[in-house]
């Protein structure tokens, strides 16, 4: 079961299983998988394009409590505002333009994590580390945004072991950002994890574990 594998993880590295949140990563997912899982107790749903988004969510317009919904995927300038209308917190800013275009469109402070591409990988969207401590502190001085921390996409890899480091300096990188209220790690997918939450993740994103194999 995967809450029991979030919690033996969280017992290995001494934390409480509160301090992680599962998001449910619904891509590729029709609207019936998500209705059953937020009957399953799912709280938090993920989608990684906010046009796919956009054709779900009427049809998860009447569910109560309402999930949190969360933008995991890269955001094109173009799809900022109606990305505003569906999510309440977006994982993926990885430009200062965007960020500065986020807060300029936004009615109100929206909780924003920074996407890091922590390997350096050419297919990924992200700040390299060095770009991330130019512009940090000048996108948590941005008005209409809540900078809550880092989130990163680790590579592929046949042992999650592979790719602690990659957990660990997000890690680090939050920690000499210094800034306040920007705790959060969102850190760790269905391969890899309980290697994340060893690691600190305080937001584990779960697509195949929860929803099984996606047909692509
Ligand atoms: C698809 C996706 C996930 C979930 O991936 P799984 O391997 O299915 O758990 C998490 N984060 C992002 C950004 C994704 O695109």
């Amino acid at each position: 079961m995967l809450r029991q594998r979030i919690a033996a993880a969280c017992q290995r590295a001494g934390r409480s299983p509160d301090e992680v949140t599962l998001v449910a990563i619904s891509k590729g997912q029709p609207a019936a998988a998500i209705a059953e899982a937020l009957a399953a107790s799912i709280r938090h749903i993920g989608e990684n394009r906010v046009q796919e988004a956009a054709a779900k969510r009427p049809a998860l317009a009447d569910i109560w409590p309402s999930p949190t919904w969360h933008l995991v995927g890269h955001l094109q300038s173009n799809k900022v505002k109606l990305a505003l209308d569906l999510f309440d917190i977006i994982h993926s800013v990885d430009s200062l333009p965007l960020a500065d275009l986020i807060s300029k469109r936004a009615q109100r402070p929206v909780p924003v994590l920074l996407e890091v591409n922590v390997a350096g990988e050419a297919s990924k969207f992200g700040f390299s580390a060095q770009e991330l401590a130019e512009v940090a502190t000048m996108i948590a001085r941005l008005p209409n945004l809540k900078v809550r921390g880092l989130m990163t996409v680790a590579p592929l890899a046949s042992d999650p072991e592979q790719v602690r480091p990659v957990f660990r300096r997000l890690w680090e990188m939050r920690d000499s950002l210094d800034l306040p209220d920007c705790h959060d790690l969102s850190m760790g997918m269905t391969d890899d994890f309980e290697v994340a939450i060893e690691e600190g993740s305080t937001i584990v994103r779960i697509g195949r574990a929860i929803f099984g194999e996606r047909a692509t």
